[in-house]
């Protein structure tokens, strides 16, 4: 299968690890710069935008990070991970920075406090016709989704919770820990499509 990271700083990295090795992919956990010379596919797990920011910093993974992301590889983030893709973060703390690339803005906890989680059904086209269960957990919302990126799911009240942009993903929500497997397919379909399109460049 294909090789796919999982950034393992801090967070759910093992429910994702576990759902990415059961779609068959090839998943190595991703703590030093120069793991990720042996990935095709990322990962960004939910957990502490915070502290995996600071620390991907701290252990010389963030500018590497982001000149794979500008390079192309498909990347995928819940929660946390999503928070690290955009480019723009609301209620961010004093001197957070996020490794960008999504074109969107989100504000973080923007559902209140760990009590106040929820889960809901949402419709999802590009997965199918079945709804997505999606749990929320202290997550990010979408705020604005910028022209160069796409809407994919939407909550009851019309805030976006879900986008693309190109071999980019983003969730509010957590997939990885309910069996919602349809993400993380999707995520590595653009991550086969991908190594096929270079095979053949
Ligand atoms: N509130 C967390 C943050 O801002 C995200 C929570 C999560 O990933 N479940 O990073």
């Amino acid at each position: 299968g294909p090789r796919v990271g999982v950034l393992a700083l801090q967070g759910d990295f093992r429910e994702h690890a576990h759902v990415l090795s059961r779609l068959g992919a090839h998943v190595s956990l991703v703590r030093r710069p120069e793991e990720l010379d042996a990935i095709d596919g990322l990962v960004i797990p939910g957990g502490e935008s915070t502290v995996m920011d600071k620390l991907s910093r701290a252990y010389g993974l963030a500018e590497p990070l982001k000149a794979r992301i500008a390079d192309g590889m498909p990347v995928y983030g819940t929660c946390a991970g999503l928070i690290m893709l955009a480019d723009t973060v609301l209620d961010a703390i004093a001197g957070q920075e996020s490794l960008g690339g999504l074109d969107v803005v989100v504000r973080r906890n923007a559902f209140g406090s760990q009590n106040q989680s929820f889960e809901t059904d949402l419709e999802v086209p590009a997965l199918g016709d079945a709804p997505v269960h999606a749990v929320f957990i202290r997550g990010p919302v979408v705020e604005s989704v910028g022209p160069a990126a796409t809407a994919l799911a939407t909550i009851p009240d019309g805030r976006v919770v879900a986008v693309e942009q190109g071999d980019l993903l983003g969730t509010s929500f957590h997939p990885e820990i309910n069996g919602e497997y349809r993400f993380h397919a999707y995520f590595l379909r653009k991550v086969r499509d991908r190594i096929a399109d270079r095979a053949s460049a």
